[in-house]
């Protein structure tokens, strides 16, 4: 069965990146019914933090890709931080040891070079695996000098090659890679070592990670091998190398580039629904005319070998408008109440909105479904509906595109509307009204005859459909809107 894993490190925000190889994970394992598994590679106190783990699992909550085994929902091999697995990792090293495979190594990173250097080398072409057969004097010598040895693993002197899912056969000739260090000399394991360990612990058949760790993977292999021989496991896994994900200027998007950070994006008003179908479309696709999908179409469909090797770019307007499409097929109601932490943060609604808000908003949320493509819009389009028509603010813009006539026009539309009877209040009353008012009797274009009643009632040049904003506003509140602005 298909066992694929999310194992990311919790130094910095979660970027689009990292979600994209956690989602193509995610999506093998529903595609496959395998398992998901969720592991946090945090042996790097410098780097890790806190801050970051509670962000990788708000980012995996968000946008919904679940695990069966991990942080916070457990499983056959928890704990799931590695930084709680160090006795673990201690058996293993003494295995490894025991059988030969690791051995310690006192040379340090200048020796190594003095010695290139002393032999006509590449002083920088590191360690030439000369300690591999210290005898236990030499050893002894080290220690008492006060020196504590690192642990190396032997790899085998043969080329190694592997069929990668997504880039097909790779080979790496003899000699391209020497003993690596496994075990720092204070003891602590590093990311060579416990990445594939817990892979090997776990049962993980399938690693699926960005094509920036390729160059890890034989390593990673000639430590399997070894993993094997002690009987950790009877398998090695299957790579397959996700590619690039490119920003601006064909330059790979890095962690710090503001379009790389998820969160940005979800403040923005990505909903999850689009964001991942653009992300699967990083690498992927489903069909050559089909941009738009579902996530459970994508899931239905996803294979890791119909993966793309080149470099995918990262397109935030198709992006956003992928993600318009996804807002526009959101049923009414829950369109709306996703609207709402837009609309508190941006302070159009109190921390806890009303019943009467909500109320609202359940009417005003229609007016922009089609028109937005990030919740983030909603808030400029849909104040003008919260606020009394005292607190309006008209728009420096807004007020600056008024025709020469707009007193006039609003003069005569406020004496139609008045006439209205209340019990008749609505949309298409109100739109033919204005336009016999407007367009026939005053012989306007559509245009400029209803730019002047846009502004006085929204404040802005581009609002909701006039006529049905004026029915959610009353006629009472849009009569009182159109004299402020008269006067
Ligand atoms: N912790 C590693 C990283 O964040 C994971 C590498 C892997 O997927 O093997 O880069």
């Amino acid at each position: 069965d298909v066992r694929v894993r999310f194992c990311p490190s919790p130094t910095g925000t979660p970027h689009v990146g990292l979600v994209r190889t956690a989602m193509f994970n995610w999506a093998y394992a529903r595609h496959t019914g395998g398992k998901m598994i969720f592991r946090i590679e945090d042996t790097d106190a410098a780097r890790d933090s806190e801050e970051s783990f509670l962000q990788l699992v708000e980012a995996m909550r968000w946008l919904k890709l679940d695990w069966d085994e991990g942080v916070d929902v457990g499983g056959p091999q928890a704990p799931y931080r590695q930084s709680e697995r160090y006795d673990i990792y201690r058996g293993v090293i003494e295995k490894l040891k025991a059988s030969g495979h690791i051995y310690e190594s006192f040379v340090t990173g200048e020796e190594i070079e003095t010695r290139n250097r002393d032999l006509g080398r590449d002083p920088k072409m590191g360690y030439d695996n000369f300690e591999r057969d210290l005898t236990s004097d030499q050893k002894a010598a080290y220690r008492a000098e006060g020196r504590s040895p690192a642990l190396r693993l032997r790899v085998p002197d043969t080329e190694l090659s592997f069929d990668d899912l997504v880039r097909g056969e790779i080979t790496f000739p003899a000699g391209s890679f020497s003993d690596f260090v496994v075990v720092r000399p204070n003891g602590h394991p590093l990311y060579p070592f416990v990445n594939p360990v817990d892979d090997a612990l776990m049962g993980v058949t399938h690693v699926l990670r960005g094509e920036d760790l390729l160059s890890s993977t034989p390593r990673q292999i000639a430590l399997y091998h070894a993993l094997i021989d002690i009987g950790v496991t009877t398998f090695v896994p299957r790579f397959g190398h996700l590619p690039y994900v490119m920003g601006d200027k064909n330059k790979k998007l890095s962690k710090r580039d503001a379009e790389a950070n998820l969160f940005l994006h979800r403040d923005r008003g990505f909903i999850p629904e689009g964001l991942l179908n653009y992300l699967a479309l990083l690498g992927w696709s489903l069909t050559h005319d089909r941009d738009v999908f579902s996530i459970d179409e994508f899931t239905a469909a996803f294979d890791v070998v119909n993966v793309n090797p080149n470099p995918a770019r990262f397109d935030l307007k198709k992006a956003e408008s992928i993600n318009g499409d996804h807002i526009r097929q959101l049923d009414a109601a829950d369109f709306a109440a996703r609207l709402v932490p837009y609309l508190v943060s941006a302070g159009v609604l109190g921390e806890t909105p009303t019943d009467a808000d909500l109320a609202l908003l359940a009417q005003g949320a229609p007016l922009i479904q089609e028109r937005i493509a990030l919740l983030g819009e909603a808030p400029a389009m849909l104040g003008f509906l919260f606020v009394t028509g005292a607190d309006l603010i008209l728009e420096a813009d807004a007020i600056a595109s008024l025709p020469q006539n707009a007193a006039d026009i609003l003069g005569a539309s406020r004496t139609a509307l008045e006439s209205i009877p209340s019990a008749e209040w609505d949309t298409d009353r109100v739109h033919t009204l204005l336009a016999e008012t407007l367009i026939e009797g005053l012989g306007l274009k559509p245009r400029v005859a209803f730019g002047p009643l846009r502004v006085a009632l929204s404040g802005r040049k581009i609002s909701p459909p006039l006529f049905e904003s004026m029915e959610i506003l009353g006629q009472a509140e849009t009569l009182g809107r159109l004299d402020r602005a008269l006067t």
